[in-house]
């Protein structure tokens, strides 16, 4: 055997013989915790999701609160339960506190609810080897009991004693609570006073490679109002008559396309109606509209979403679309757009990036592989945006899954003990060095 070999060779046993070096006592102390629950957190994600929790199902959200509730407390966190006005329709939110040292301040996001309302036919818990199929076992009860288990291996080793933490689970997640201010205003509150907002949605792979998000596109809305002159088809063009409403809203639509598209920025028109007289029922998402081909569209109207990366895009998007509605109009017409906001962007930073080298490192440390960004373009909107201008975020800290939102929603069940390593690495690291 030459030298070279046997160099190669002690390599190779080195860095299997030391998969946790890595990690401290105290660390490895920290997994060990994490694995010996698998069990019993597999156990507590069945509780959890046997209970319908449906956003528009109150007491079924907070009969799963009344769960975690239990945990939370047990762990030593002081909880309470955030009632929304009656109006609101929704449940209300889990808070916990755990007042710790001078270390930075984390808070951990999860929410509740889950979009399979009462009635839904599928089963709420359904094993299939060593996945689990069932209402919201990924979208996010497998996220909210990764976040509890994290914190009970640190408990467990004594690293929760100096560790400042909040959490926030909120009942309301996959239909916002109107208004929007009161529903996330103690999520805003948490967020000005935390250094770190860690977010335990669910994480997806990309290449092979498991992600975390630090980005996240806004979610918002627009109305396109756009009127013509009601008359004879015949004199469609002329001076007196004009184009009508329907050219109008096609030139509009048409100029969107052709000059605001650029990367990370979508609007889609997906909804239109036109012709004589149109109305719009928002409950059932259902316009209706009563028109002539021989009379010129007098009313019509376009419903469509926008989403952007940054508050800069977004201006940027607004006015080259206002700029297109107010000038340029076809003779007869005008048009007017409006916009909502309903989660406001997260743009990538360089404080989100370091958190997210951070969180990959610990995953390393542990032994389970890198973790790489997602492209935001990749996800749709979440609860941690609405934090987003206050602290440092990253998202994608839950289970692993397939088909959220719908009827085969699933979980990988080893996902649980994986990212329960990993974020409890993470808020050990962060909560533990620097002082505030
Ligand atoms: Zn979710």
């Amino acid at each position: 055997m030459s030298m070279r070999v046997v160099a190669v060779t002690a390599i190779v046993l080195f860095m299997t013989g030391t998969a946790h070096a890595q990690l401290s006592d105290t660390e490895q102390r920290i997994v060990a915790a994490v694995k010996q629950r698998a069990p019993a957190a597999l156990e507590l994600l069945e509780r959890s999701v046997r209970i319908n929790s449906g956003t528009l199902n109150p007491e079924g959200v907070r009969a799963v609160g009344d769960i975690f509730r239990a945990e939370l407390h047990a762990l030593g966190f002081t909880t309470r339960w955030i009632d929304m006005p009656l109006a609101m329709k929704r449940a209300g939110h889990l808070a916990a506190t755990h007042e710790g040292g001078q270390g930075k301040r984390a808070l951990l996001l999860g929410h509740l609810d889950t979009v399979f309302e009462k009635g839904s036919a599928v089963p709420l818990w359904e094993r299939r080897g060593d996945r689990v199929r069932g209402q919201g076992v990924n979208d996010m009860k497998g996220g909210d009991v990764v976040l509890i288990e994290a914190l009970r291996a640190l408990k467990s080793v004594g690293a929760l004693d100096n560790a400042n933490v909040e959490i926030l689970l909120t009942g309301d997640e996959e239909r916002t609570g109107n208004p929007l201010q009161t529903a996330r205003a103690e999520m805003v509150a948490m967020g000005k006073r935390a250094d770190y907002a860690l977010s335990f949605e669910g994480s997806s792979k990309h290449d092979g490679v498991d992600t975390a998000s630090i980005a996240r596109r806004s979610s918002g809305g627009w109305l396109l109002r756009v009127k013509g002159k009601a008359a004879h088809s015949m004199g469609v063009f002329s001076a007196q008559s004009g184009y009508g409403a329907i050219y109008e809203t096609a030139r509009i639509l048409n100029a969107f396309r052709e000059q605001v598209i650029e990367p990370s920025l979508t609007f889609n028109p997906g909804l239109i109606a036109g012709g004589t007289t149109v109305s719009y029922a928002d409950d059932t998402a259902t316009a209706s509209a009563f028109g002539k081909s021989n009379v010129i569209a007098r009313d019509a109207e376009v419903r469509g979403d926008l989403r952007y990366l940054s508050p800069e895009q977004g201006e940027r998007a607004r006015q080259k679309m206002q700029a297109i509605v107010a000038t340029g109009n076809l003779p007869g017409t005008s048009a007017t757009i409006g916009f909502t906001e309903s989660y406001p962007p997260m743009p990538p930073t360089e404080a989100g990036r370091k958190l997210a080298e951070l969180y990959s490192k610990a995953s390393l440390d542990a032994g389970l592989g890198r973790i790489d960004l997602l492209d935001p373009s990749l996800r749709g909107a979440g609860d941690v945006q609405f934090v987003a201008p206050y602290t440092v975020g990253i998202d994608g800290l839950g289970t692993q899954g397939r088909g959220s939102h719908t009827d085969d929603e699933d979980m990988e069940i080893a996902s649980i003990e994986r990212g329960a390593v990993r974020a409890a690495l993470l808020i050990y690291r962060l909560t533990q060095s620097g002082t505030r």
